[in-house]
This record gives C-alpha cells, sequence and structure tokens, in this order.
C-alpha cells in the first residue's frame, strides 16, 4: 500500500468545482508523493502529541520517505502513527524539547544529530509546515562521510603542524607580495620575533638585512616568475641589528585562495664559520708551505755561501795582518772586508728566515731587553719620531736568544721610522695574555698557554691589502732601491716562528700599523746576563786539532790559528779527526765542524771524551737543522762559533774556551 499524506497543508487547493479540485487534489498528492518519496535526504513528518492539557508530551511519525526508511531501517507501515520513543526506546528526552520548539514557536532549527543505531551522522533542518503546532518536518542530510575527510583533514593539518614545528628549518608561507600567512617556530625565530602574530601579514622584507633587501626581492619576484627559487643566501636581522645568514628555498603553489610561496629557510651561520674556518687554515697553510719552501731555499744557499764567506772573509782578514799599515793597499782590502761583512750580515738574516741559524735561548725578561734597546733604538729613529714604552708590571719571561729579541726590535723599528717621513710615535708595549679556544677561534691560530705579548705600533702611513699579504715574503719590499732588503720582517717572522711564537700585523693605509708578536711566556726567572767581556788576548800557543771537511774553511782556520801562536792538527773528516787525535798527545782544544763526511761532530766528540773526557771541543755550525748539536748547543752544553766564521770572533772564542 502507498503510504498516503493525510493532508494536503492547503497549499494544492484550486479554485472551480469541486470534482475538478478533487482530481487536481488527487494529482497533486501522487506528484508529492513521488517527490517526497525520491527525495536523496531523508524526510520525516513528526505529528505532535499533546495531553488532555494541551501539552506536548511527544511526537510519532506521521510520514517518511524511502531515503529516511533506509536510514532507520523502518519502514512506514510498520510505524506509522507510534510514538518514537516507544519505536526507538533509547531517544533521548532531549529531543522532546528541540521539536517541541519548532513545533510551538514555528522558529526552524538546524542541527547535527548523530544516530547510534545506523552510525551515521546527520546535519538536519528541521521547520513547522504551516501555522498550527500539529506537525514538525525534518530533513536529513548524511554528512557522515564529509565528517570523516573533515576529520582527516583535521588529522593530517595537525601532523603537518608538528612536523613542521619539529624541523629545525624555518617554513613559512606567503602570499604572492611577500606577506607573511603563516610560518613555524623557528622561521618566527629566524626574523628576530617571538611569536607568529608579530609577523603575520608582515612583509619578508621588514626582515631581511639592508644589504640583501635588492637579493631577496629578485629572488621572491624571480620565485613566483619562475615558480621556485634555490639555494639563495641572504641575511636576516632582528630588531637589534643582528644578522643571520639563512639559506633560502621556496616553491610557488597555486592555492583556492591565489599564488602561495612555500619558503624553507636554513640557520646557516655554523656552515659559514666552519667555510670561513676552513678558508682560513687553507690560506694559513698555503702561508705555511709557502714560507717553508722559501726558507729551505734560502737556508741551503746561505749555507754553501757561508762556506765561501768565511775563506773569503778569512784569507782577506789574513791578508790585512801581513800587509804593512801603511801599505795603500790597505784601504781596498778593506773594502773587501767591509763587504764581506754585508753579504754576512745577509746570510745571517736569510738563515734567521729559514730558521736555521743557531741560537742561544736563555730566560730572558723581555721588559727588560726592550728597556735595555730602548736607548739605541733611539738613535736609529729620527728626531720627530717619540718612542714610547709601556711595559706590563711583572715578569714577561720567554725562552729566547737575546741577540735575536734585539734584531725583531730594531726591524720593526726601522720599518716604522721609514713608515713615518714625517714623525709619529712608535709605541712598544708589552703584556701577558693566554691564547685559549676563544683566542683559537677568532684568530684561526695558538697553541693554549701564557704569553708575552710585544705589540709595536706606529702612526706611519700604513699598508693595503696586497702588501700586508706578502710582507712577511723574503725580498719583498715597496722601497725603492738600495734603500730596502725586503728581508727585514722576513727574519722577524723566522725568528718569532723558531722561538715556537706568532706574529700578527694590522694595517689600514693612512692608519698606521701594529704588529703583535706572542713569545710562550715560562714561568722561570730570567737569568741575568753574564758579563761576558770580550778576552782581549787573542793569541796562544796550545795545540789544536781542526777538523772541517771544506778545505778553505780549514785552511784558513789553521792559517789564523798558527799566525796567533798555535800548533796545529789538521784533520779532514770525522774520522781522520779521531784518528789524529789518538795520535798526537797533548791536544789542548779540537775545532770540529758539526757536519763532515764519515763522523759528525757530535760523534767526534763522544769519542774523544770516551778517550779523555777532559778535551775541550769547540764546534763550528751554521745550521741548526743538522740535529747534530741542536740540543747541546740549545742548552748551553756544548761551545760553538757560528759560520761565517770571523777572525776575531774565532780567535776569541778559542781563547775563551782554552782559559776556561
Ligand atoms: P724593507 O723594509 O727592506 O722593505 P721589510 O721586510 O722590513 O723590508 O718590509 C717589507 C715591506 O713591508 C716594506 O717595504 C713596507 O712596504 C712594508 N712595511 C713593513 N713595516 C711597515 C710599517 N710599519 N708601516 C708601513 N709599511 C710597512
Ligand atoms: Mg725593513
Amino acid at each position: 500500500m502507498e503510504p498516503e499524506i493525510k493532508h494536503s497543508f492547503g497549499i494544492l487547493k484550486k479554485q472551480g468545482d469541486s470534482r475538478c479540485a478533487e482530481e487536481a487534489l488527487k494529482e497533486a498528492v501522487s506528484h508529492l508523493q513521488l517527490i517526497f518519496q525520491n527525495m536523496i535526504n531523508a524526510f520525516v513528518v513528526f505529528e505532535s502529541v499533546f495531553d488532555d492539557q494541551n501539552r506536548y508530551v511527544s511526537f510519532r511519525f506521521g510520514y517518511f520517505n524511502e531515503a529516511y526508511s533506509k536510514i532507520a531501517k523502518l519502514e512506514l507501515d510498520d510505524v506509522l502513527g507510534r510514538d518514537v520513543f516507544e519505536v526507538w526506546p533509547g531517544t533521548e528526552k532531549s529531543w522532546l524539547d528541540v521539536y517541541r520548539d519548532v513545533a510551538l514557536t514555528g522558529r526552524p532549527k538546524t542541527f547535527d544529530m548523530y544516530h547510534e543505531p545506523t552510525k551515521g551522522l546527520y546535519h538536519c533542518n528541521a521547520y513547522r509546515p504551516g501555522d498550527a503546532p500539529d506537525y514538525v518536518c525534518v530533513i536529513f542530510e548524511d554528512i557522515t562521510e564529509r565528517d570523516r575527510d573533515a576529520k582527516t583533514l583535521r588529522e593530517s593539518e595537525e601532523k603537518y603542524r608538528a612536523l613542521i614545528e619539529t624541523t629545525d628549518t624555518g617554513y613559512a608561507i606567503c602570499d604572492a607580495d611577500g606577506n607573511v600567512l603563516d610560518g613555524n617556530a623557528e622561521y618566527v625565530r629566524l626574523t628576530g620575533h617571538k611569536d607568529l602574530d608579530e609577523i603575520r601579514g608582515k612583509n619578508i622584507l621588514e626582515w631581511t638585512a639592508r644589504h640583501d633587501i635588492k637579493k631577496n626581492s629578485l629572488g621572491f619576484a624571480s620565485c613566483v616568475e619562475k615558480g621556485f627559487i634555490r639555494d639563495l643566501n641572504i641575511d636576516y636581522i632582528d630588531e637589534e641589528g643582528r644578522a643571520t645568514p639563512i639559506e633560502i628555498n621556496a616553491t610557488l603553489i597555486e592555492t583556492s585562495s591565489g599564488p602561495q610561496i612555500l619558503t624553507l629557510c636554513r640557520d646557516i651561520t655554523e656552515r659559514k664559520k666552519a667555510e670561513e674556518e676552513k678558508e682560513k687554515l687553507r690560506a694559513q697553510l698555503n702561508q705555511a708551505n709557502k714560507m717553508e719552501a722559501i726558507g729551505t731555499l734560502a737556508g741551503g744557499i746561505a749555507h754553501d755561501f757561508n762556506n765561501l764567506l768565511t775563506s773569503l772573509m778569512g784569507y782577506t782578514s789574513l791578508i790585512q795582518l801581513k800587509m804593512d799599515r801603511n801599505n795603500p793597499l790597505q784601504q781596498y782590502v778593506q773594502q773587501v772586508l767591509s763587504a764581506s761583512q754585508k753579504a754576512a750580515d745577509l746570510i745571517r738574516s736569510l738563515l734567521a728566515f729559514s730558521r736555521q741559524q743557531l741560537v742561544t735561548l736563555n730566560p730572558l725578561d723581555m721588559n727588560k731587553t726592550i728597556s735595555t734597546t730602548k736607548q739605541l733604538l733611539k738613535r736609529l729613529l729620527t728626531e720627530d719620531i717619540e718612542l714610547r714604552t709601556s711595559l706590563k708590571r711583572g715578569d714577561a719571561v720567554v725562552m729566547a736568544d737575546r741577540s735575536q729579541m734585539d734584531q725583531i726590535l730594531f726591524n720593526l723599528a726601522t720599518n716604522a721610522r721609514d713608515a713615518m717621513p714625517k714623525g709619529g710615535l712608535l709605541f712598544i708595549e708589552t703584556d701577558i695574555v693566554s691564547i685559549d679556544e676563544g683566542f683559537r677561534e677568532a684568530h684561526g691560530f695558538g697553541k693554549k698557554g701564557r704569553y708575552v705579548l710585544i705589540t709595536v705600533s706606529d702612526t706611519g702611513e700604513g699598508m693595503d691589502q696586497t702588501t700586508l699579504e706578502k710582507i712577511f715574503d723574503p725580498f719583498f719590499t715597496t722601497k725603492e732601491i738600495g734603500k730596502g732588503t725586503g728581508l727585514g720582517l722576513a727574519t722577524v717572522y723566522g725568528i718569532v716562528k723558531q722561538h715556537n711564537g706568532y706574529i700578527t700585523v694590522c694595517s689600514e693605509p693612512g692608519r698606521g700599523t701594529i704588529f703583535r708578536i706572542y713569545l710562550p711566556a715560562i714561568g722561570a726567572k730570567a737569568v741575568d746576563e753574564k758579563d761576558r767581556a770580550a778576552t782581549s788576548v787573542i793569541t796562544g800557543n796550545e795545540t789544536i786539532l781542526v777538523a772541517e771537511d771544506d778545505e778553505d774553511v780549514r785552511h784558513f782556520m789553521m792559517e789564523t790559528l798558527k799566525q796567533h801562536g798555535y800548533k796545529t792538527v789538521e784533520a779532514v773528516d770525522g774520522e781522520d779527526a779521531v784518528e789524529k787525535f789518538k795520535k798526537h798527545k797533548g791536544i789542548d782544544l779540537i775545532i770540529a765542524d758539526s757536519v763532515m763526511p764519515k763522523k759528525n761532530g757530535r760523534e767526534v766528540y763522544e769519542e774523544i771524551h770516551n778517550i779523555n773526557p777532559s778535551t775541550r771541543v769547540l764546534f763550528i755550525s751554521g745550521y741548526t737543522k743538522d740535529i747534530v748539536l741542536d740540543r747541546g748547543i740549545g742548552d748551553g752544553e756544548f761551545d760553538f762559533v757560528a759560520k761565517p766564521l770571523s777572525l776575531d770572533t774565532l780567535l776569541h772564542k778559542v781563547r775563551e774556551v782554552l782559559d776556561r
């Protein structure tokens, strides 16, 4: 049986004769039935139930369509006219209020309803058809699926939020003009803010560093145009002006609300630091390699040259001795000698640079050294240059070679003088500083520890970057020919390195120059320099064994010694030296070259010492790299004279050793 609508609600009543009206009504009802039956949404008509006091007490099924029948799993025939609470005993009483309200007031209601028996969620519209409170119609829209989608969307949004909030990459969404729509905490941090609300709606250029505004605008525009941008490096800046270097990758997406830019920003502070550090280290390594190579070359030349110079100077000195004082040729000989002396000085610089010069390290107070040398430095400077010193109270003691420290001060002061042709201030300071991790990070060098810092600054013309890069290279000079040798700073560099120290320079054209020298500080007290007054006696009659493989040098020494009364025994190498020592009784002193074929100086020393422990040995060396004597000379165990030998030094030293 077709379900029927009992009331037509008066809407289909037509004017006219009753037969016609009756037919029309029938037609309309069957139309309505079709309409309601085929509705996609469930449709119910509830009939209001009133008690005898006309109170709304319940509602019952008046009609429902096919769709409702399906949802509710009810047949209209079974439940028509039955109380809803009877059909669905579990129905909540609160529904009574809802329907009563609609029935009595006529105000429609919209609500979502979960229907447990069908496990469905419905969006409902309830309204009163007409003016009487007798009926309430309800249209049910099944939103179970839609709700599930919404939930899934919500979940996926939550996941995505969690994801972007956990990543350490800054993430932002902007509109096509660069105004921020959304961003994660890291992005907010990168912009120098605390809360997303502080930047939402603001333009990304607001926290772009001034120097990168153009770059970022262009990058953004190109992203809008091409659809992406990769690895754009710029600085963001916070309100206090602190810059953070970031790398941007962005992609354009089309959304329902227009094009948007998805931006990933990475903080590359650490990476940049590491790169800079690497670059610094590479530059330092290059510099060190270059210095090492030049040093080896210079040292090699200087070493051979030393032997040549020794015989040149030696024989010239002998000529001078043998010649009559009034001989007119004396002045030429003097010229040769003074030229040789200059050559010897040059060689000494080269050896210092290549760190192959023999040094005697003693605890040395740099404050005292500077105070003493100050007087000599003054003479070096022009009158319009003021020399000022500021020495740190307390011990500024380092293990150093006194003459080399003087050399450093002289070379730096000379340069300062040349840089201040119109006068100025030369300032020498000392301080005690520590090199720690922080220092290392800032400077890229330095072994941990306490250092004596010697700062030499001037108010001269300064240097540009290209000059600065080369100043420690030997023979680099900006001075006119004849004025500069280019060895001053190379020597300083070599000496500082040989003392396990560091040197830095800081200069700008027109703003003066500052050299800083760090030498490892030692706890010990400085030893007072012994007054080693040069012995005036340079002659003797003792027997001296001369062991030297270089024939010229050997002959020069023997000739010189003989001239001054000594007896000499000749040995051409280490083995020969030991043989000759055994053969000749009464040898008082052995002069031995440190490096010789067959047996080196040290081996000769040890063998002879075994035979006769009281025999004195004087070493000659131009060279520490042979390691033969390195230690022994450094700690004062051995006596030595450095090449090139000058006649005076040799004779004085021989006497000094014999008289001890
Ligand atoms: P030289 O003095 O013989 O030129 P140096 O090795 O002592 O050689 O110095 C190399 C170069 O470094 C100098 O020619 C000069 O250009 C520059 N220089 C060194 N010290 C200073 C300074 N205090 N002020 C300005 N320039 C300097
Ligand atoms: Mg110089």
